[in-house]
């Protein structure tokens, strides 16, 4: 599907190259437009060049037409990315200094950081070294068997000709593994045992009775039988492995300030240091905490005044949010009171002229198709930046599957106030209106690479500044939930760094999680286990959120009397998904003009 639309970049730059060639100089100089349309050529050569690095990359891009190859991770695959990486740097390189249109600007800086990543894994960060994790050939074969990309036959070929590298995958994925941690060598046990499931017999099955010849049949089930052995002994030889770690002792998940500092550079793209980013967590903590007692301190004789409010104010305020946590809709109306939200946020988005919806595109509230229910919960599915007019689907899922306590579980979470902040973050004007406007400005290197802080902290910003502006009435309620919601993502920027750079034990954790952010123990255990397998991810929320708003503000002073809410809101998302610090720089830039 995606190869398509590449036809459909080119298209669009040359006809705009056309349009706006000069035409009567000799030898015209090359200015922005036409700069930009030669480094838009060359960004689609890059982005190529990228889906033959790496096949699977591109499989997971949509892109199949390298889908039957798997790349053995050896030295000549870290040396193919070395090369690739310096050949891409000197070619973008002459477009540091000329002039080109901001959405090339931040295209280049996008593709930048891409280079430099590709090269901190192999050559600072090293976790194919260290995380065993990453040695499971299993997602791509599950994606070629279920998605229906192509006919049943042409994909069988593509697992096919995949499965012929598997032994070598995994021998050579034992050399590479030097002193790996106990938790990423216990994951890739998991998460192998899991990827043997892929191949059970439906799949050898499904090859046996279609249109492939004898001697491909033959060959199928060879390969798919070696491809099991391989899994299985490599299972083995991670449990092993486990056994030695745990007797010897292994190498910290903790990766430490240096390598935390440089991975949240790349990954982030933030205009702060992580440390910083730290110290502004632990202020809004600081005053998030604040803010639900003094709401608990209002509140508490409205709702509990048959009980004295405890003195322990932390006692107090989980008190009452287990309280007005049984106000929640009931389970068969999920999904109905989703859809009726939907209006009320157009409608209030509206008249406080926060920022223009297009009618044209209006958000479809669906029920999630069975295919896509992996975990209950809600979702935007939107049509790529090449396919316009394609709905939007908000995906709701329905409560169905849960037993009785479970939905009560879950009704409590998103009760009647943190479902208005859930549908704020991912539809209005949250996650789909900025995605209608990311569409407005089609980029495939932000489609692709785009900076996930800035999407995430976009969805994070509205949910403050819709009750700053008065959605929901300043009801004390719905900030008490606000501010229970918001100290999730703080606190997860605030673990994240403690665990990775500070050493925090899993006791202080779960006290940060569970008495500093009003969190269950069983939800806060599991992000203590995710904390340990990932770094840096867990603060993009909060980053992007917090960076979009303290640029707003500084927005504000440098506009004085001409700054307006909508007009910030729009030029903001006309950027598209680029990192938080490039938008700043070009409106500053802008507004000081
Ligand atoms: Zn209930
Ligand atoms: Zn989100």
């Amino acid at each position: 599907m995606r190869t398509t639309l590449f036809a459909g970049l080119a298209v669009l730059g040359l006809t705009a190259c056309q349009t706006s060639q000069p035409v009567v100089v000799e030898n015209p100089p090359c200015l922005a437009q036409c700069q930009t349309e030669q480094f838009q050529q060359l960004s689609q050569q890059l982005i190529d060049d990228l889906w033959r690095l790496s096949p699977t990359w591109a499989l997971y891009s949509g892109v199949y037409d390298y889908a039957d190859q798997m790349v053995i991770p050896d030295d000549a695959a870290r040396e193919r990315t070395l090369a690739f990486v310096a050949k891409w740097r000197k070619a973008l390189a002459p477009f540091d200094d000329v002039p080109m249109t901001s959405n090339a600007r931040t295209d280049k800086a996008l593709l930048d950081n891409l280079l430099n990543s590709l090269e901190w894994d192999i050559t600072r960060f090293k976790a194919w070294q260290w995380n065993p994790a990453q040695y499971n050939v299993a997602g791509p074969f599950a994606r070629l068997m279920n998605e229906e990309y192509a006919d049943l036959d042409t994909r069988l070929k593509a697992v096919l000709g995949r499965m012929a590298n598997v032994n070598a995958f995994y021998s050579v994925a034992r050399t590479n593994i030097q002193n790996p941690t106990l938790e990423h060598t216990q994951l890739a046990i998991l998460q192998n045992k899991g990827g043997l499931a892929v191949f059970d017999e439906t799949m050898l099955a499904k090859a046996k009775a279609s249109g492939l010849s004898d001697g491909e049949k033959a060959l199928f089930e060879q390969r798919y039988l070696q491809t099991r052995q391989a899994i299985i002994s490599f299972i083995s030889y991670l449990e092993n492995l486990e056994s030695e770690l745990k007797a010897n002792g292994a190498r910290s998940f903790r990766i430490g300030e240096t390598l935390y500092e440089e991975k949240f550079a790349l990954d982030i793209q933030s205009g702060m240091t992580a440390k910083q980013l730290y110290e502004k967590a632990l202020a809004d903590r600081a005053q998030a905490q604040k803010q639900m007692l003094s709401i608990t301190e209002q509140l508490w004789p409205k709702y509990l005044a048959d009980q004295p409010m405890p003195n322990d104010g932390q006692k107090a305020v989980r008190t009452l949010i287990d309280h007005l946590s049984s106000r929640h809709v009931k389970r068969e109306d999920f999904v109905a009171e989703v859809k009726a939200q939907i209006p009320e946020l157009e409608a209030f988005v509206r008249q406080h002229d926060l920022i223009t919806l297009d009618p044209n595109k209006p958000l479809v509230v669906r029920e999630t198709p069975p295919y896509m229910r992996g975990f209950a919960g809600a979702s935007i599915s939107a049509p790529g930046p090449f396919d316009k007019d394609a709905n939007t689907y908000y995906n709701v899922t329905p409560l169905d599957g849960m037993t009785d306590e479970q939905a009560e579980s879950y009704l409590r979470e998103y009760n009647h106030w943190i479902l208005q902040i859930l549908n704020i973050h991912e539809a209005i004007p949250g996650h789909y209106t900025q995605l209608v406007y990311s569409n407005e400005s089609p980029s495939l290197v932000k489609s692709l690479f785009g900076n996930g802080a800035m999407v995430e902290g976009w969805a994070v910003y509205t949910e403050r500044m819709m009750l700053e502006e008065g959605y929901g009435d300043f009801e004390m309620e719905l900030w008490l939930m606000y501010w229970k919601w918001n100290l999730r993502v703080i606190t997860n920027t605030i673990i994240d760094y403690e665990i990775q750079v500070m050493g925090a034990d899993e006791a202080t954790v779960m006290d940060h999680l569970v008495n500093g952010a009003f969190q269950q123990h069983e939800e806060a255990a599991q992000k203590w286990r995710r904390a340990t397998l990932s770094q840096v991810q867990l603060t993009s929320y909060y980053a992007g959120f917090r960076e979009i708003y303290d640029f707003r503000e500084d927005y504000k002073k440098v506009k004085g009397d001409d700054f307006g809410i909508k007009a910030f809101h729009e030029q903001f998302l006309s950027y598209g998904s680029a990192p938080v610090k490039f938008i700043r720089a070009l409106m500053l830039e802008e507004a000081q003009r």
